[in-house]
């Protein structure tokens, strides 16, 4: 369903990814871990053209996008692909002036021209589903870090996309917040959504991943089942990483 091949990117003189190639099958979950620095962030934000890749290829579906040096992927075909992602950032960034719900509506209205009647009753059954059924006209700073997560992971379903992307969903939250929000995850999991998760939660990725990839500068050093990476890692980089986490 998403195919990257020979993905490159720098910022100016530093080349953060270097060629990177992985394919991503309609419902399945990839997890992304690796060492701080190695471009899971860049990768991620590749994914929805956040950051635009200076060479390579994105195939999305039926939809193909080839990045040159020379020539620059119209705006048109950035947006119509960033409609088709959800994102979940580290530090949640919901509109502060908005509700839970008027966040889980936002987007909704905005960008997909739904009625305010249908978003609201979108909104409310994904409140619902991330059990937040009691808190939908709370604003963000009378909310815990993992109901405003979870108010996030909402706001990204809302707009029907067909991949959520997580950065780091669960960092930024107290230890005992952590759980409420990795269950959400993993049932959207079960359920068969597609998605790409940056996690140092090794626990979430061995249960959650259908195939993890352990970046270390700019490329893919490992990737496989969480068994082939976790546990019989081919490198000693890859080891040291992993030891390090343990
Ligand atoms: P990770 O998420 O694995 O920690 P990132 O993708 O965030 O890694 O960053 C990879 C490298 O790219 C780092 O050295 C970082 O400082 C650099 N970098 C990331 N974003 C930018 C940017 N917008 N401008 C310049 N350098 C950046
Ligand atoms: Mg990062």
């Amino acid at each position: 369903m998403i195919e990257i091949l020979d993905l490159h990117k720098s910022y100016g003189p530093l080349a953060v990814l270097k060629g990177i190639d992985l394919k991503l099958e309609h419902g399945k979950v990839l997890v992304i871990i690796g060492p701080s620095g190695s471009g899971k962030t860049t990768l991620l934000r590749c994914f929805n053209l956040l950051e635009v890749p200076d060479r390579g290829c994105i195939v999305f579906g039926d939809t193909k996008l080839n990045f040159t040096d020379t020539k620059k992927v119209s705006e048109h075909n950035v947006l119509a692909l960033r409609k088709r992602t959800g994102m979940v950032f580290q530090s949640y960034n919901l509109f502060p002036h908005m509700t839970a719900l008027g966040n889980v509506m936002e987007g909704q209205v905005t960008v997909q021209k739904r009625s305010k009647g249908d978003a609201r009753k979108r909104a409310l059954a994904l409140l619902d589903k991330v059990g937040l059924a009691e808190k939908t006209d709370f604003y963000p700073h009378q909310l815990s870090g993992g109901q405003q997560q979870r108010v996030a992971i909402a706001r990204a379903m809302a707009v029907d996309p067909e991949v959520l992307l997580f950065d780091e969903p669960t960092s930024a939250l107290d230890p005992e917040l952590v759980g409420e929000v990795l269950k959400v995850i993993k049932q959207l999991a079960a359920e068969g959504m597609t998605m790409v998760i940056v996690t140092h939660e090794m626990k979430f990725a061995a249960d959650v991943a259908d195939k993890i990839i352990l970046m270390d500068d700019g490329l893919i050093l490992e990737r496989g089942t969480p068994e082939d990476v976790l546990e019989h890692p081919k490198s000693t980089r890859a080891l040291q990483f992993l030891n390090r986490l343990k």
